[in-house]
């Protein structure tokens, strides 16, 4: 849930630790764990990038992003456009670096959420997925996918093209039976 308040400054480095804890939060662990080990990794070829390690250089821009994974969590928890709307207050974003200034003026804060057995169910349907694949392609091309469907989502303006390829992101991710079992219980609880 997303809050309006009196102006509040908060320095790169809390933003970025902010962006960590919501990301822990949503449970980002679970399924990144599945997507590097399948060779899917995001950091892939990255000057920052650490062995064993991992980033030696954290930034506000890789922070901010999500790939297709994770913004169709965050979009079917209906926490898409509250991060969205929280990393737009944060000026200087490039790409695998920032220019952010050392203090940033934040009008929007959000709160850190606790959905991470959505993202455990993801990463589960992730797995099963990609056993059943002699190459882990299908599920690295998957991730593009889904990010390119729901970035549309945020330009479509015609409801009947919007509502189109809403069905078809749910025939895209109709075989993730543990997200879908997931997400109904969570929607249940509420
Ligand atoms: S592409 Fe997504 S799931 Fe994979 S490592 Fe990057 S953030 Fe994690
Ligand atoms: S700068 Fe970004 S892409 Fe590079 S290692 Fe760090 S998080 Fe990964």
């Amino acid at each position: 849930m997303d809050t309006y308040k009196k102006e509040r400054l908060m320095t790169r480095e809390e933003l970025i630790q902010f962006g960590h804890q919501y990301l822990k939060g949503v449970g980002i662990s679970s399924i990144c764990n599945v997507c590097i080990e399948i060779g899917g990794s995001c950091c892939k070829f990255c000057d920052e990038l650490e062995e064993g390690k991992g980033c030696k250089n954290r930034n506000t821009s890789c922070t901010a992003w999500l790939c297709g994974y994770l913004k169709l969590i965050l979009y079917k928890a209906g926490l898409l456009d509250e991060w969205e709307r929280f990393w737009e207050q944060i000026p200087g974003q490039a790409y695998r670096m920032d220019y952010t200034p050392a203090i940033v003026s934040i009008q929007k804060e959000i709160e850190i959420p606790s959905i991470q057995l959505l993202s455990e169910a993801f990463a589960k349907d992730l797995i099963r997925l990609n056993a059943k694949h002699k190459s882990s392609e299908n599920i690295i091309e998957l991730n593009d996918k889904l990010d390119q469907y729901i970035t549309r989502f945020s330009i479509y303006t015609d409801e009947e093209i919007l509502e189109k390829a809403k069905n078809e992101l749910e025939e895209l991710i109709s075989c993730f039976y543990s997200f879908e079992f997931a997400l109904q219980s969570s929607s249940n609880e509420k």
